[in-house]
């Protein structure tokens, strides 16, 4: 980001740094699925890396660029590349940088589908450590030589455990471990994984992002902090840029050309009109969570409430110190002897559905749905309580949504 103008400043200004095509406020949706050139030796140096432009879609577009260049700097990063969902760009990592015997520490909590890719990959030949990531002991105990990175997110769906961020990326740049954030729970407004060492920072833009549930999407962005000569799984092929382009290079090509997980130009245009807002969305959403949640923990019939802006939450004190907000995402427990269903069904403005960081406020009972092929030996290991209920808080007035939770537990 610049250091002249704030965030949402930044981000709705960002197209017009680059070629304003036709006085066109938002950059246009480009459908092409190839880009010509009236003079074939330059179609040849774009081939070759020797001059920038586009070649054909599944490996850029302008309109996808052009929200790769807002993300950039929302994180504050050296380049971004989109995929077509969350999951795309986290797959992009495995794919493109690690290979049969690497090794790879990831925090435990985890969201439930990174946590199945993880058993894909081990499946694969390459070791996953599950570690207490809120731990940064744990992180270390678990290094061997062929760690090639360690895996993270910020605050852990659904119980919201907070990863020790800053004395993990301190280990890693002492041992030359790539670091990598899924940084998707706090969004780059409320956290930037680059103030604590991240090499790799993940945003699945389908949460709060883009913001309005509309449209898949993913990102990875380098920070440009990692220093990729002491990465031992860059090909030649990709060591003839200058050395920061190089996870990036291989990842564009090795990742997002081999498999081909573009993100869409329509659904680019989604989200980055949603990132116009997102300060502004995770401001109030961000609010409403902890209002709700002090006003759950207050209640008696209540069992227990996870949330980083609670006084009893374990990471409060570093959730204080690094994020901008504790974020919409709580969960809390029923008291034995009140069905979970009976009170889902009962929340008039809450919507039973999947799925995070929209407008509205989602709920969702956690062993029963996301959690619930993992089985029950997981989920106790994970702290899944059968009553476990997932609230992603939405930009709702405050008071009808305190009035909502309210209402369903008198009924
Ligand atoms: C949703 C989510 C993902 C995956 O994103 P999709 O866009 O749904 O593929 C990854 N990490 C976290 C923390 C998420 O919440």
């Amino acid at each position: 980001m610049t250091d002249k103008y704030g965030f949402t400043t930044t981000i709705l200004h960002s197209d017009r740094q680059k070629t304003i095509e036709h006085g066109s406020l938002h950059k246009p949706v480009h459908t092409s699925v190839t880009f010509a050139y009236s003079d074939a030796r330059q179609l040849a140096e774009v081939f070759q890396g020797k001059q920038p432009g586009y070649r054909y879609g599944r490996q850029g577009n302008p309109t996808v660029s052009a929200l790769e260049d807002q993300i950039t700097k929302m994180e504050d990063g050296y380049a971004t590349i989109c995929f077509a969902t969350g999951m795309a760009a986290i797959g992009a990592l495995v794919q493109g940088l690690l290979r049969e015997g690497d090794h790879v520490v990831s925090s435990a909590f985890l969201f439930g589908n990174t946590n199945s890719l993880w058993q894909t990959v081990t499946a694969q030949g390459t070791q996953v450590a599950m570690v207490d990531a809120t731990d940064v002991a744990q992180v270390e105990a678990a290094l061997t030589p062929a760690t090639r990175l360690v895996f993270v997110e910020t605050i852990a769906n659904p119980r919201t455990q907070i990863a020790d961020l800053k004395r993990i990326g301190e280990l890693c740049r002492e041992r030359g471990i790539l670091f990598v954030v899924d940084n998707t729970m706090t969004s780059p407004y409320l956290f930037r994984p680059k103030s604590v060492g991240a090499g790799l920072v993940i945003n699945s833009l389908t949460k709060s992002i883009g913001g309005h549930g509309d449209a898949l999407g993913g990102a990875l962005t380098d920070t440009g902090l990692y220093d990729w000569s002491r990465f031992p799984n860059i090909i030649d092929t990709y060591k003839r840029f200058p050395q920061v382009q190089w996870g990036m290079a291989q990842v564009r090509a090795k990742s997002l050309r081999d498999f081909g997980a573009a993100l869409g130009p329509e659904a680019a245009h989604h989200i980055a009109i949603g990132a116009e807002t997102m300060a502004l969305r995770m401001e109030r959403s961000s609010s409403n969570a902890l209002a709700l949640a002090q006003m759950l923990e207050a209640d008696p019939r209540i069992a227990a409430v996870y949330y980083p802006g609670l006084k009893s939450h374990p990471q409060h004190a570093l959730a204080t110190e690094l994020f901008r907000a504790y974020s919409y995402l709580f969960s809390f427990e029923l008291k034995p002897g009140t069905d979970c269903f009976d009170y889902l069904n009962r929340l008039k403005l809450a919507i039973s559905t999947s799925n995070l960081g929209d407008t509205r406020t989602l709920v969702i009972p956690v062993a029963h749905t996301i959690f619930y092929e993992m089985g029950a030996e997981r989920r106790a290991a994970m702290g899944i309580a059968d009553s476990l209920i997932r609230v992603s808080v939405g930009i709702e007035d405050t008071a009808d949504l305190l009035a909502d939770f309210k209402q369903a537990l008198d009924a």
